[in-house]
């Protein structure tokens, strides 16, 4: 049997709003429901931003305990990821959740271009994110928007810099970054497992490169990340009903490649994750 595919959903992110499609979920009750759809569509990890009531981001760590309360008692067993990303606070208040210990979190480790700004993340600060992480182990997916974020998390990870398995995720398509680029994406993973053979590797495309990466990532033997936060619509035409829309689209490419879609407890195995609740 060739290896379960993890399937991550990005729930809600910083950016989209209701406007731009109404399923996004802003409410932690909506990312809660939102999040069990996902979840019985074959997600097994959740990463989530949180949003303020006018759905502005936040970084306020109550609002992600309220989040991963109500994931727990919902979604059991499901592996929380928050996101450390640079849009919803800056500096160490992009980490202020991390004491409440999700399975993982989010890390940038080196900073590029984004569509209308420079995504900063200063040396000092990605050390400080690691070094919390260490503290109350948690396992980071370390987002790579370039090559050399990736080289850099199999330095770090060599370094004993980055808590548990190292876990990289290819962030391809976003504007003014690393484009969807079929060439690169091969040279990642052959990266990967020539330098990191011990390592997992996951991929997300943004907007209408979302499909396309999950079917490259799903062929290549890795893992993929779907949801609302990459991608609101379907096709040109159709926005997408929700997150589990976009999560079982990605569940269908692992059927056409034979990759069984991971469980939440294969997910926690395949990651070198805690069980769920310990
Ligand atoms: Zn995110």
């Amino acid at each position: 049997m060739s290896k379960p595919c993890i399937l991550c959903c990005a729930i809600t992110g910083s950016l989209p709003t209701k406007e731009n499609n109404p399923a996004v979920p802003i409410s932690i009750s909506e990312q809660v429901e939102s999040s069990h759809e996902a979840v019985e569509a074959g997600a097994s990890i959740i990463h989530a931003h949180v949003r303020n009531e006018d759905a502005t981001p936040s970084s306020d760590p109550e609002k992600f305990a309220r989040l991963k309360e109500g994931l727990e008692k919902h979604c059991p067993g499901v592996i929380i990821q928050f996101s450390t990303g640079g849009r919803s606070g800056a500096g160490q208040a992009r980490g202020g959740m991390l004491p409440l210990r999700p399975d993982m979190a989010s890390l940038s480790v080196g900073s590029n271009n984004f569509p209308t700004r420079v995504y900063e993340n200063p040396p000092d600060l990605v050390d400080w994110l690691a070094s919390e992480m260490v503290k109350y182990e948690i396992t980071p997916e370390v987002e790579a928007f370039d090559l050399s974020h990736i080289l850099q998390a199999i330095r770090m990870h060599e370094e004993g810099r980055l808590y548990g398995k190292l876990y990289v995720q290819f962030v391809m398509g976003v504007k003014n970054a690393m484009p969807a680029d079929k060439q690169v994406f091969d040279f990642y993973a052959r990266i990967m497992a020539e330098r990191a053979p011990g390592a997992e590797w996951c991929a997300a495309g943004i907007g209408p490169n979302q499909v396309v990466v999950n079917e490259w990532a799903i062929a290549a033997g890795g893992h993929t990340r779907a949801g609302l936060e990459d991608n609101v619509r379907l096709d040109r035409d159709t926005l997408a009903p929700s997150n589990a829309a976009l999560i079982r689209r990605a569940a269908d490419l692992c059927e056409k490649y034979g990759r069984p879609v991971a469980t939440p407890a294969q997910a926690r195995e395949i990651l070198g994750l805690r069980p769920a609740g310990a």
